[in-house]
């Protein structure tokens, strides 16, 4: 605790010495952590492989995307014609950690720009005055992350909390252990170890991390860590931002046209197991369709499981024990266990859940009460493509709803009647990686959006500032009151 006490009192006096508020400091630091992030890649997938057994290509797109132009001409090649070729992935030279490189480029471009003042304009009143707001870091940062994305949801915060001019704290999280050694090793190596620094350790450790005073807490993880830290806050008047899941639905219509449906499975066995087997926040949850096209799509995701997952070795693991019996207890209870059209066998020497789709599990029943967080896939039949809507409005805000759909009538309905952190239209995971979009939830998926310039303001204060002159003085502003006659 004493050791604690002095690492936070480190990082706070690291803070007001005011070296994290100027440019050049915040530019040093994100130009070191791109460095790491380039010589440091091999190190990051052997972590990532130990936690989760994350293939490398897996890590490289997820944790990690900044194609080189011939690689996305490539791909882009690939699917408008329908070339097949492969990538390697392990060739050397290749910016494997790159959503990361890419936050931590577009922030060492812009950040100036972020920093800049913005002026606003006043009414006539107001004249002779300017006024500007002006952007100012918050202090002294906590950030908790998740063991899903170990790496991306630890570093894609810090480099938001760090172009912001904040001095930061990270716990990662203890159940990606490799992940949390590896950050803990060797972000000290790279940057400002006085004013950055990593914690490791579990629900004791975050437990003495919340009753320090910080100036925000940006935490990832489940609901119910997130009430104690929002507790916890409370008594500093500490804001916080809260990134959390919850059940993300994909409405599915019976799409029109070969290729089309081809590509909506592709994206929703995408979106469901081949980012780290469902363990994750925007995964697909769980699938409406009308029953009439329940059984064409049963069989298009069986076909592209077939060919994506000829072996298990490009599905992550589950990330442990409790999660993996937490998973299989899921599937045990016989009315659910009934309702299984593929997959669900388990190999508990490996941590290994083969993906399963179930078809109409009863409603009341865990799987479908609860965030699955694994590579279970529910399919829930209604009459009415369009009763999907209420289905959905009936629970929890989702973090992301995904739908496939043609039908612009549908598409307008579920923009205007659902409420998610996100809308995805005919795709799943992408609005993640595109930075110029707002990431965060809404209601039970949590507040707070975060990513590209969204991060920076996540991490500031916008400070108005009027300058105000001493020419003009309305002595209608003071009492006495009595003296003044209304012109009307
Ligand atoms: P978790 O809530 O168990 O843990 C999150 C963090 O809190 C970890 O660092 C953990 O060590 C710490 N922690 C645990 N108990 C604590 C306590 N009592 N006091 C203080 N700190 C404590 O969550 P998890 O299992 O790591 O993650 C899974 C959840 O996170 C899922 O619900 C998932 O949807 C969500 N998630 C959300 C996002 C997002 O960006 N929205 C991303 C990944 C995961």
């Amino acid at each position: 605790m004493e050791k604690l006490e002095a690492a936070v009192k480190e990082v706070r006096e690291a803070y007001e010495s005011g070296r994290t508020r100027s440019l050049s400091w915040r530019r040093t630091q994100l130009a070191a952590l791109r460095r790491l992030l380039y010589e440091r890649e091999d190190d990051i997938f052997i972590a990532l492989k130990e936690d989760l057994g994350k293939h490398q290509a897996e890590a490289y797109r997820d944790e990690a995307f900044d194609a080189p132009c011939w690689i996305l001409l490539c791909l882009l090649m690939r699917s408008l014609f329908d070339f097949d070729f492969d990538i390697d992935f392990s060739c050397s030279g290749l910016p494997q950690v790159g959503i990361l490189i890419k936050s931590v480029n577009l922030a060492l471009e812009d950040l100036k720009k972020w920093m800049a003042p913005v002026k606003i304009s006043l009414p006539l009143i107001a004249f002779p005055s300017t006024a500007e707001i002006v952007p100012e870091p918050l202090g002294v940062v906590l950030i908790f992350s998740s063991w899903n994305f170990p790496i991306g949801l630890s570093l894609e915060p810090l480099i938001g909390a760090i172009s912001a001019g904040n001095a930061v704290f990270l716990k990662p999280s203890e159940l990606a252990p490799s992940s949390a050694n590896f950050l803990l090793n060797i972000i000290p190596k790279y940057l400002d170890n006085k004013a950055v620094k990593v914690i490791q350790g579990g629900q004791e450790v975050g437990e003495k991390l919340l009753d320090q005073k910080w100036d925000k807490i940006f935490f990832t993880g489940s609901p119910h860590v997130a009430r104690i830290v929002m507790t916890a806050a409370a008594k500093h008047l500490t804001p916080v931002a809260l990134e959390l899941g919850g059940k993300c639905p994909a409405i599915v219509d019976s799409i029109a046209g070969e290729r089309n449906r081809k590509v909506a499975v592709q994206r929703i066995v995408g979106g469901k197991w081949v980012s780290c087997s469902g363990q994750a926040c925007i995964s697909v949850d769980y699938i409406l369709v009308e029953e009439k096209f329940a059984p064409t799509l049963v069989e298009l995701l069986k076909a592209t499981l077939r060919k994506f997952f000829p072996n298990s070795d490009f599905l992550s693991r589950i990330i442990n024990e409790q999660h993996f019996h937490r998973l299989s207890n899921l599937i045990k209870d016989p009315s659910v266990a009934n309702t299984i059209v593929h997959g669900g066998s388990i190999d508990y020497e490996k941590l290994f859940i083969e993906p399963t789709i179930l078809l109409d599990p009863p409603l009341d029943s865990e799987i479908m009460t609860g965030e699955i967080f694994g590579p279970l896939l529910p399919i829930i039949t209604v009459k009415n493509i369009e009763d999907s809507i209420a289905f959905i409005r009936a629970r929890p805000k989702p973090l992301v709803i995904y739908a496939f759909t043609q039908n612009n009538k549908l598409k307008s309905r579920i923009e205007a009647e659902t409420s998610s952190g996100s809308l995805t239209i005919n795709d799943t995971m992408t609005q993640f990686a595109f930075d110029t979009l707002p990431f965060g939830g809404v209601g039970a998926s949590g507040f707070g959006q975060y990513h590209g310039k969204f991060s920076f303001d996540m991490f500031s204060h916008k400070k108005p500032v009027l300058r105000r002159s001493f020419l003009m003085e309305y002595s209608f502003r003071y009492p006495a009151w009595h003296e003044w006659k209304l012109p009307f």
